[in-house]
């Protein structure tokens, strides 16, 4: 979430290990090595969307004992993919999350109108095209993710007396959001299908930021000052993170 301090570990670091792949079942997944000096033995995880193996591999450990590792971990890596879930697609008769509850997605036949969300009820009306439900259904989601991350991050910004520069909306599969030096906050889209209070979380940890540019106890001091919820919105992106992943666009 630091891109100035990341930038500069990458300049120091030594020459990355290059990646390998999997087979598990019927998908394929990469397997990331990354060199961690502090790291005393090899560690494997499951990325956040759930198609890489990442492998924690300590200084001195050579590429090819990693590897080995990794074959070697192969039930653990099955039997995790397949606790992650299927995918979910934005197409009728599918349901997503939508701001933490679920939607199931409805077409309406009619030209008229926009997409719209039905909370108390659980649908999500898109209007238009058959065809074209996914694409105006993402826009929507990428619009009010905008929305509601804009309206926080300013919330924030005038708690913490703080001013940030622009706000962008992307797809970052390893990170919620990001801030650089500048003053420019991103953020993934998918936070909108997440709880309101860890959308409001992660506007609170970059706008943080943009006051102390690491994870410092003043930067915790002041995310849980203005954000109590954080503690609880952690917990649940380390939970159900991987769940939003699920839908793929
Ligand atoms: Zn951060």
């Amino acid at each position: 979430m630091i891109g100035l301090l990341r930038s500069l570990q990458r300049a120091v670091a030594p020459k990355p290990l290059e990646p390998s792949r999997i087979q598990i079942g019927g998908d394929i997944l990469d397997v990331v090595f990354r060199r961690h000096a502090q790291a005393r033995r090899l560690v494997l995880r499951l990325s956040t969307s759930g198609t890489a193996v990442m492998v924690t591999v300590p200084k001195g450990v050579s590429r090819a004992k990693a590897l080995e590792f990794t074959e070697r971990s192969r039930s653990w890596i099955e039997q995790h993919v397949r606790s992650r879930g299927s995918s979910i697609h934005l197409r009728p008769g599918h349901a997503i999350p939508f701001r933490g509850l679920t939607h199931e997605i409805v077409h309406v036949d009619s030209r008229r109108g926009t997409v719209a969300a039905d909370s108390e009820r659980g649908v999500i009306h898109v209007p238009g095209d058959s065809a074209h439900v996914q694409r105006r259904l993402l826009d929507w989601l990428k619009a009010s993710a905008r929305a509601d991350l804009a309206r926080a991050s300013d919330r924030y910004a005038k708690l913490m007396g703080v001013k940030f520069r622009r706000i962008s909306i992307r797809d970052q599969r390893t990170r919620w959001g990001s801030c650089t030096a500048a003053g420019d906050l991103s953020y993934s889209w998918r936070l909108i299908l997440t709880p309101d209070y860890v959308l409001d979380y992660v506007a609170a940890h970059e706008v943080a930021h943009l006051k102390h540019l690491d994870h410092s106890q003043r930067f915790w001091r002041l995310v849980l000052t203005h954000c109590p919820d954080a503690v609880r919105a952690k917990k649940w992106l380390k939970a159900h993170g991987h769940d939003v992943h699920r839908v793929v666009v």
